[in-house]
């Protein structure tokens, strides 16, 4: 290892992490990526990459070995259909991940760690219209999550606060509002909306039937923070000395209709919207920047036109590169 700072990101094999890795690199650090699995769209930047699994103690005072700063990114989650059906398997995986990853980075004298939190630990009750209110960090409380995903985090967040309390760890924990962007999961059924009406679109474009499913009516509402803005804003809030939670999303509330309207208009189609039965989350939610604009003298600047524009070109790509495979296996 070289004498810059080192840096572990774990579930540097995901969405977030390993563009996060990416940024770290550009930044001068060396950074250690740890996830189950390795990246799926292409190879990581990590100077080190480990293949653990951090729901073991063991594994995570492997992975935090000789490491200064910890980006703690690895979730067992996904989309709604995901979250909203497997409460147990997500409350247990996601508990020992965080329990372990946390005291092991402690134990080996790490000196800041950043948790990655989610909106989805503010209360159902304040999120049942679609024209909601911007949800401000303190309406976390009292708390009423939505689903055990968001239970999860809630919890995570105050052993984070506690740590930094009881044994003096400089701890950050940022609540991201639906982050999105290409090299993210596209299909299989973890994929999240934006995702998932890219593939729907783009398989529209390609077969000419413009049906699109969309779950629920279509008239909840949510804001979409794009991948650049998010990696920028976790680094931003890991440099600040803001130890409580802090939102990082866009504050723009959009409808999933409206999120459709957007992708048909990036791919120059027109598209019918079926309404379909399906998980919808909560009603509406949206990101109260107050405190990040004050915190961080920053604030997310990608436009979801610009973002989706990106996103979708890619997931394009990949839609017609796996359509194409399943007709040459076809006719094979
Ligand atoms: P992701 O699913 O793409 O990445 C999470 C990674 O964690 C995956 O690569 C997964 O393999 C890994 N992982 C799961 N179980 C593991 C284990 N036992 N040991 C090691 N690695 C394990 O998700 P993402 O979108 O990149 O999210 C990153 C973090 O941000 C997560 O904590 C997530 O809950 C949080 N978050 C994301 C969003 C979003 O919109 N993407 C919103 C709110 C919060």
């Amino acid at each position: 290892m070289s004498d810059k700072t080192k840096v572990l990101v774990t579930g540097a094999g995901g969405f977030i992490g390993s563009h996060l890795v990416t940024f770290l690199r550009e930044k001068g650090y060396w950074v250690r990526g740890v996830d189950i699995k390795y990246p799926e769209f292409g190879a990581s930047d990590a100077d080190e990459f480990k293949l653990l699994d951090l729901r073991r103690w063991e594994n995570c005072l492997s992975a935090t070995d000789g490491i200064d700063e910890v980006y703690a990114l690895a979730a067992d989650m996904g989309g709604m259909g995901f979250i909203s059906s497997h409460h147990a398997q997500i409350l247990y995986n996601n508990s020992l991940i965080n329990l372990h990853t946390l005291d092991a980075a402690r134990e080996n004298g790490a000196k800041r760690y950043l948790y990655t939190s989610s909106a989805c630990v503010y209360p159902e009750f304040l999120q049942e219209d679609t024209n909601v209110t911007p949800l401000k960090e303190e309406d976390a409380y009292p708390a009423m999550p939505q689903d055990a995903y968001g239970w999860e985090k809630l919890v995570s967040e105050r052993l984070c606060l506690h740590y930094h309390e009881d044994y003096g760890m400089e701890t950050r924990t940022v609540r991201f509002h639906n982050i999105f962007g290409e090299k993210g999961t596209w299909e299989g059924g973890r994929e999240k909306a934006p995702a998932a009406m890219c593939r729907k679109v783009a398989t529209a474009k390609l077969t000419g039937d413009p049906v699109v499913e969309i779950w629920g009516d279509g008239e909840q509402t949510r804001s979409f923070c794009y991948i650049s803005d998010c990696v920028e804003g976790i680094y931003r809030l890991m440099r600040s000395d803001f130890r409580e939670p802090l939102n990082l999303g866009q504050d723009r509330m959009v409808s999933i209709n409206q999120l459709a309207d957007i992708v048909a208009e990036i791919a120059g189609i027109s598209i019918d919207k079926k309404h379909i039965d399906g998980p919808q989350g909560v009603r509406g939610r949206n990101s109260d920047n107050t405190k990040l604009r004050e915190v961080l003298g920053w604030e997310p600047s990608v436009s979801l036109e610009e973002g989706l524009a990106i996103t979708y070109r890619w997931i394009e790509q990949q839609v017609s590169e796996s359509y194409a495979n399943s007709e040459s296996t076809a006719s094979a």
